[in-house]
């Protein structure tokens, strides 16, 4: 039985703690205590060190039977989050008091585990064998998951409980992800005095950026320009230009070809002009593609099915944890834990999708 006055108190207990990336301290310490008192190995790993914060991931493990199970959640919160007031409706409406957000993004996900794995715990029912990861800095580029050390982990298929939408939605897809910098180097002379002398380093970016198409290039792949930054004054030609792009593709092989293409556009353009340009691809995160056949996706569907959940599964254009899990040969498939108009002041949930949620949790571990 999914305990709602417990569940609800856990959440506000958490969501009421201060852990901006970097320092999720006092979650995760609480989080560790909560699972060794139902039984769980914990442990922290070098992250927090690694990244100059606080506190590292949790890795927590308990024997079971039948086939391994790992649920993921992560432990920091977006900022502005220090000094939450949190409340409850007369409808259980869960929100913060309106300057900051509530952290339901990624509190949901962790209570929902802890609370679903404590009901059936509580009624001794069998149940598989059970690993968990508190992430940190997920918000951060996935740093905390970056730094984890996946071989360990035993399950092959699990559950990560970070997305926003409705409850049932199950994102099975995700873009490989790159960040690409681009220095276009020129060549400074007075602007009106001697002109010819320069080499507009803006004028060669820009011409780049207009060779090539932006936005949605197709069904799989975005490319954005964020970044652009001009050093010098009206009456200097500038020398150097300095960009920041991204690119994403579900289709892997596209994100490639699309950062060759880039790469060719601005090295080209550059030596038109007689200029030069330093070129820095970053690679983020990997793609994946989860066949939705696979029992970990068949085990999610029924549970929703059993809570009279409609299950969406949905391809995601952001990157999460799994991303990075999913490099290791993992089937993961991440999940809605009932977080809404997350990364924003009016963010919410509701102790209906946190116990319906805690139910699946359940539903998870014992299903075959
Ligand atoms: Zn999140």
């Amino acid at each position: 039985m999914i305990d709602r006055k417990r569940l609800t108190e856990e959440f506000i207990t958490l969501a009421s703690m201060d852990a901006p990336t970097g320092f999720e301290r006092p979650v995760a310490d609480y989080c560790a205590q909560v699972l060794r008192n139902l039984g769980f190995s914990v442990e922290e790993d070098h992250a927090g060190r690694a990244l100059g914060g606080n506190c590292g991931n949790l890795y927590a493990k308990l024997s079971g039977v039948g086939t391994p199970v790992l649920f993921s959640a992560h432990t920091d919160t977006v900022i502005p989050c220090l000094g939450k007031r949190i409340s409850v409706d007369p409808d259980g409406t869960i929100h913060a008091a309106g300057d900051t957000v509530l952290g339901a993004d990624d509190v949901a996900g962790i209570v929902e585990i802890f609370e679903g794995i404590r009901s059936v715990l509580k009624n001794g029912k069998p149940h598989r064998p059970i690993e968990i990861i508190l992430s940190v800095s997920e918000e951060k580029k996935l740093r905390g998951a970056k730094e984890f050390d996946f071989s360990r982990v035993e399950a092959k298929e699990g559950y990560i409980l970070d997305v926003d939408g409705p409850l049932g939605t199950a994102v099975i897809a995700a873009p490989r992800s790159y960040r690409f910098i681009a220095t276009v180097h020129g060549r400074a002379a007075h602007a009106a005095l001697s002109p010819e002398l320069g080499i507009n380093a803006a004028v060669i970016a820009s011409t780049a950026i207009s060779r090539l198409a932006w936005g949605r290039l197709d069904a799989d792949t975005t490319s954005n320009l964020g970044i652009m930054h001009v050093d010098g004054a009206t009456n200097i030609v500038p020398a150097k230009c300095y960009l920041e792009c991204e690119v994403r593709s579900l289709a892997p092989e596209k994100a490639d070809a699309r950062i060759e293409e880039m790469k060719t556009v601005f090295e080209k353009t550059a030596a038109e002009f007689g200029g030069s340009v330093d070129l820095e691809v970053i690679f983020s995160y990997e793609a994946y593609q989860i066949d939705p056949a696979h029992p970990v996706v068949k085990r999610f569907e029924a549970a929703c099915e059993a809570l009279g959940l409609q299950p969406v599964l949905t391809r995601s254009c952001g990157g999460s944890d799994n991303n990075i899990y999913c490099r290791q040969g993992f089937n993961g498939i991440v999940i809605a834990p009932g977080m809404h108009e997350i990364h924003g002041i009016n963010e919410h949930t509701s102790v209906d999708e946190l116990a319906t949620m805690a139910q699946l949790v359940a539903l998870l571990i014992t299903a075959s």
